[in-house]
């Protein structure tokens, strides 16, 4: 199936490794043109050399930071700036910290609140009104599996990510005339790089081998295996595509 989306172009934040480095790959292998930010710029550009070198699309790599406005700003202002106009975009964030309530500061709520809600908000700003005008557009938040159902612990993330749902539903059906189709996505456990740190961190605070903690994931989902990162990024490049153009509004769960 051609997914209709050689030389569009397409954002997606916080792309140097794991879920964002999934679905810019997987974009620029159906041909999209594809910017990237993370915070590390040497990071960041490695992986923007690596997938031009196996896709040979065209990508831009630039720092940014996503809670900060300015810098969102000046993100999708180079891609506009390389190619004209945005037609996808995907927003991605590093996670909150995992705290109970009784542990977490102002200072914590503040930060997850500006790290995964607003940085949407700013995302959302720069490319709408252009995408609007344009009549296409695909605006897709990724979130968690946790705006399903809340994974005890994950206080910060449970709540912040549900307000994205909020915001998204609403976006939708404010731009669903002008063709502009808005969407979130919710991995469940993907092996990333962050997940494997995480995995070895709790193996070493409970003294316990990293097995036992992916076999208790495992034993939670249907298909008995963690998710690759790709097989993220290529439901994701499939609602950013032309192909997907009756779903908006919804979320899809990507967990087994
Ligand atoms: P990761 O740590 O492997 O990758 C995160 C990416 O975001 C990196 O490229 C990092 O440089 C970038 N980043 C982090 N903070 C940033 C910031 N402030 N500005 C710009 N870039 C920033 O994580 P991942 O596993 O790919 O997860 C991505 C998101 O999905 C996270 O919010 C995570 O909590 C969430 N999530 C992950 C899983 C999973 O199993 N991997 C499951 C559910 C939700």
């Amino acid at each position: 199936m051609d997914l209709g989306l050689k030389d569009k172009v397409a954002v997606v934040a916080a792309a140097s490794r794991g879920l964002g480095r999934a679905v810019a790959e997987a974009l620029a292998d159906e041909g999209a043109r594809v910017a990237i930010c993370a915070r590390n710029p040497a990071r960041l550009e490695a992986t923007a050399a690596e997938i031009r070198q196996r896709t040979g699309a065209d990508v831009l790599a630039q720092p940014a930071d996503v809670p900060r406005p300015d810098q969102v700003h000046h993100f999708v202002a180079q891609a506009r700036a390389r190619w004209g106009s945005i037609h996808i975009c995907v927003v991605n964030a590093g996670g909150p910290p995992a705290k109970e309530f009784s542990a977490i500061t102002l200072d914590d709520w503040q930060h997850a609140i500006a790290l995964n809600l607003m940085s949407a908000v700013y995302f959302a700003r720069e490319v709408l009104p252009q995408m609007r005008q344009q009549k296409w557009g695909r605006l897709i938040f990724m979130t968690s599996v946790a705006v399903k159902q809340p994974i005890d612990g994950l206080l910060l993330s449970n709540a912040v990510r549900s307000a994205v749902i909020g915001l998204a539903k609403t976006l939708a059906n404010e731009c669903a005339r002008d063709n502009v189709l808005v969407n979130t996505v919710c991995p469940g456990y993907t092996l990333t790089e962050r997940l494997e740190e995480l995995v070895a961190a709790q193996a070493a605070q409970k003294n316990i081998p990293k097995e036992e903690i992916y076999n208790t994931w495992k034993a939670q989902i249907p298909l008995g295996r963690l998710a690759q990162p790709h097989e993220f990024g290529t439901v994701v490049a499939f609602l950013a595509s032309e192909k997907a153009s009756y779903i908006t509004g919804t979320s899809v769960v990507i967990d087994g």
